[in-house]
């Protein structure tokens, strides 16, 4: 029976599809390094998606907004979005149609779309979810270490360590299988809740660190300065193998322990702590998660923890490291192959003219042909309808009128687009507002790559028969970009031949696929990149050097920038984001499984029972939620394990349940991540939900 990897989260379990007793087919799991043989609820109940009622199986079109989507043939679809593009671009020029793509996406999709974009349509105007993402991490990373993958090491490792701080993660809830890494070192938790993973810290001997929301960096600098005084930086390293220490160190020394605790709410003596078991530990890892990357200040904030590594001298050294545990099932690969705004293929910038010739001799055009780099993903939605927007949208393997924030104006502008085509296998939030929509297959009926939390290259197999109707992305794309005047043989809808192109297009890029076959895949070799010939895959990265030319990491040096909003007396509490176990991102396919919807119906708030008895309220109850930019219901769950002056939102729900309907689209000045992660808000009472 053939492997095959869980649709969901950048863990890629590996499980096993078999027919089931009552039809259909059951998921069975399978012992793979990352996975071990678990698997989570989402992933247990992962083939259901397959068989969804919901499932859309013939394209939708609406002949005008106020018209209902009606069923049409997949002619008729495909010849209307690509005549409307066509007219989109011939009165306003290739900028006239964006699109948004997503990190679920396979590689070869992604890469695709990425084509499709600037060739197909000569748009500069493509990002992705991503963006909301891994996109701080990424930045950060790159700018330390020349290069951002994940994690640059193999998950096993981190059992062999003796330490391990996860500033900002909670795999105890969102990659369960995970845990079982975590098993033998102790844990130092960073979450201003007692998250599943933060409880696991405690009971096995660790930390829990409850910062204030939005001081994260701060605290990072505060455990920075404890090591320096308690003698455990790793002299030797700093002068070997890193630059600009003096200058981190200058800033990082404004922050002893009680100052620290006076920000943070952290205590001193917890700071000291971790400092210590840190500093002192036989093996030990730094993990940073969307916690702390999810700020309008992500990039700097990541930095600040990566200062921490390389000030304990654990990057690029086996048995320690740093690392950033990547989210959605393909954020690793769906970041590498071009459908970020700022890059080509293979994790190259879109700026660099070396990458350019590359590129476009592989796909057999002139440099020049190639758009520059465009708007991100907030401020491509946010244009949308503008004078100075893209008057079309292609969205392809994502739902920003959920995910993305402030989300009743992203919906507003969703709906203000003149033509709106999204591909998606359910009517997500963001199919209903548009006018034409693509059934597209799902992950165990096509053929595909992924690319691991790890930059490890997977395979999903096509192990399930697809309903009549749905196509594969690859194919819209290619039959799009065909009567849009490409030819076939530019945009084949193989996944082999894409994947054979992408393979060439990457080729000595930092992300170098050049070495992938499918022979390589088929054998099940691990194959981590950059694997630039065949015989070649890369595990563990930085062991000789980082990815700077001079071969020396960087520490991240600049001062501290507050927090977009602050909390007043009209909004005193900050509201936080995150995920749940049973549910995964927008929610648009496990709100759609049965099993998990029941288990989590509804959009929760979490209130420590102090605050809750403050307001004069108490456990579930149904509350609005309310800031400076929306109001969302959510029914109340009292937390002892939470900051008194936060709540904890997850951002799975819809409708009036959504928590992007208050959350904040200021961006970080490098990455463009918005503020996901802190939003300055109030309780209210309310009837009913
Ligand atoms: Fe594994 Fe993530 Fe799928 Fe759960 S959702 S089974 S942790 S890949």
């Amino acid at each position: 029976m053939t492997v095959t990897h869980c649709p969901y989260c950048a863990l890629q379990c590996a499980m096993r599809l078999t027919p089931a007793p009552q039809g259909g087919l059951s998921v069975r799991p399978v012992d793979f390094p990352t996975n071990r043989g678990g698997l989570c609820r989402k992933g247990w109940t992962a083939a259901e998606l397959l068989r969804s009622p919901e499932r859309l199986t013939r394209p939708l079109l609406r002949i005008r907004r106020s018209a209902p989507l009606r069923e049409v043939d997949w002619e008729t679809a495909l010849d209307h979005v690509a005549a409307r593009l066509g007219e989109l671009r011939t009165e306003s020029g290739s900028d006239a149609v964006g699109v948004f793509g997503g990190g679920g996406l396979t590689n070869e999709k992604a890469y695709l779309l990425g084509k499709f974009a600037r060739l197909a349509l000569g748009t500069s105007r493509i990002d992705y979810n991503g963006r909301f993402c891994m996109s701080s991490a990424a930045a950060a990373g790159t700018r330390a270490f020349g290069v951002d993958r994940g994690l640059p090491f193999p998950l096993p490792d981190l059992a062999g360590a003796e330490v391990v701080l996860l500033a900002g993660a909670n795999p105890a809830a969102t990659m369960p299988p995970m845990m079982g890494h975590l098993a033998s070192p102790r844990l130092i938790v960073a979450d201003p809740r007692r998250s599943e993973t933060a409880a696991r810290a405690e009971e096995g001997g660790g930390l829990h660190l409850a910062p204030r929301p939005g001081t994260d960096a701060a605290l990072a600098m505060g455990l920075l300065h404890s090591a320096r005084k308690q003698g455990l930086l790793d002299e030797a390293y700093i002068a070997e193998r890193t630059t600009g220490f003096t200058a981190a160190l200058r800033q990082a020394a404004a922050w002893w322990p009680e100052r620290t605790e006076h920000v943070t709410g952290v205590a001193a003596a917890d700071i000291r702590t971790a400092a210590d078991m840190l500093g002192t530990a036989c093996g030990a890892y730094v993990l940073t998660g969307r916690g702390v990357e999810q700020h309008s200040t992500g990039t700097a904030t990541a930095g600040w923890w990566i200062n921490l590594a390389l000030g304990l001298g654990l990057p690029g050294r086996r048995g320690s490291g740093y690392g950033t545990i990547t989210g959605q099932g393909n954020g690793q690969g769906g970041r590498e192959h071009g459908q970020k705004a700022d890059q080509l293929p293979g994790y190259r910038s879109i700026g660099d003219p070396r990458a350019r010739e590359h590129v476009a001799k592989v796909w057999g055009v002139e440099p020049d042909e190639l758009p520059g780099p465009g708007p991100s993903a907030q401020e491509l939605l946010e244009s949308l309808g503008r004078p100075e927007g893209p008057r079309g949208l292609v969205v392809m393997g994502s739902n920003p009128a959920v995910s993305a924030p402030d989300s009743d104006r992203v919906r507003e502008r969703l709906g203000a687009t003149e033509f709106l085509v999204v591909s998606d296998f359910v009517l997500s939030e963001t199919a209903a507002l548009a006018d034409v929509v693509l059934p597209s297959l799902q992950w165990a009926e096509e053929e595909g790559t992924l690319t691991s939390l790890e930059g490890r290259i997977l395979c999903r197999r096509a192990v399930a028969e697809p309903p009549e109707g749905p196509r594969s992305d690859l194919r819209i794309l290619s039959e799009l970009a065909r009567r849009l005047g490409q030819s076939a043989a530019r945009f084949p809808a193989e996944p082999e031949a894409v994947l054979s192109e992408l393979a060439a297009a990457s080729a000595g890029g930092p992300a170098d696929y050049a070495g992938l076959s499918p022979d390589r895949l088929a054998g099940g070799e691990a194959l981590y990149w950059p694997l630039p010939d065949s015989a070649s895959s890369t595990p563990r990265l930085f062991l000789d050097g980082f990815h700077h030319p001079d071969g020396r990491a960087r520490f991240h040096s600049g001062g501290l920038s507050a927090p977009d909003e602050a909390p007043d007396a009209e909004f005193p509490l900050l509201a936080t984001t995150g995920r749940l176990l049973n549910h995964y991102q927008s929610g648009a396919q496990t709100r759609r499984v049965p099993e998990l919807a029941e288990a989590a119906p509804e959009a929760e708030v979490q209130v420590h029972p102090d605050s809750a008895h403050h307001y004069g309220m108490s456990e579930g109850e149904w509350v609005r939620v309310v800031s400076r930019r929306g109001r969302m219901l959510a029914r109340l769950r009292l937390n002892g394990g939470i900051r008194r002056d936060t709540v904890f939102l997850p951002f799975h729900y819809s409708g009036e349940q959504a928590a992007n309907k208050i959350t904040n689209p200021a961006l970080d000045p490098v990455s463009r991540m918005p503020e996901f992660k802190l939003s300055a808000v109030r309780l209210e009472t309310c009837a009913s939900g």
